[in-house]
């Protein structure tokens, strides 16, 4: 069996998307003083790998506690984008892929190229028609190598808004670098916080 990290690196260095809860670690305790070491960590709910849970983006929507664990681990498919031109992740393109009801979705894009050392405004996101689409296939759950499945500033809301009104929850700033499209299985948890909207995850693939 094979663990492929998708996660993002947790550190005072990882970008955040401009404006969200800056991420935060100190020494809260420190050896020998206290005889023990602990750090503090503040952060935001939308920090480095995460999921957007239905209330993030829909009033009333469900919080990520009420997501089924099911949804977060099982097969997947790696879909790659990133030899494409064009800043978003079209329908055109997504309608050749041949996505069934049911399935896991990770999109990989030209972020995962460029890599993560720092927050790129011109990030490929996935366009409105497009997230229609896979919340008309119920899809299981979206993931994307951004921080925001949407464009930076954009108005339409879809990417968000399609898909959470369906209860199909977002990952956001996977790193898909070293992952080539195909069939995986999906292991993504996020905290067990309680009525929010979102929370980091350690998310990986696996092969076997
Ligand atoms: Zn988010």
């Amino acid at each position: 069996m094979k663990i492929i990290d998708i996660s993002l690196k947790l550190n005072n260095e990882t970008p955040i998307y401009p404006d969200n809860v800056p991420l935060a670690i100190s020494v809260h305790h420190a050896m020998p003083e206290y005889s023990t070491h602990l750090s503090s960590i503040t952060l935001g709910s939308h920090t480095g790998t995460h999921i957007d849970a239905p209330a993030h983006a829909i009033s009333e929507g469900q919080s990520l506690d009420k997501i089924p664990l099911e949804t977060f681990v099982g097969p997947c498919r790696v879909i790659d984008f990133s030899k494409e031109e064009g800043e978003a992740v079209t329908l055109e393109f997504l309608k050749n892929k041949n996505i069934k009801t049911g399935e896991r979705i990770l999109l990989k894009t030209k972020n995962s190229l460029r890599g993560f050392e720092k927050f790129y405004d011109d990030y490929i996101y996935l366009d409105g028609d497009s997230a229609d689409y896979l919340a008309s296939l119920s899809v299981l759950i979206v993931g994307i190598d951004s921080l925001s499945i949407k464009k930076r500033g954009g108005a339409d809301q879809r990417p968000h808004t399609s898909l959470l009104e369906k209860n199909i929850p977002i990952i956001e700033g996977l790193v898909l670098s070293d992952v080539n499209e195909g069939e995986y299985e999906l292991a993504c948890l996020p905290l067990h916080f309680t009525g929010i909207e979102g929370s980091p995850a350690r998310a990986v693939l696996i092969q076997r």
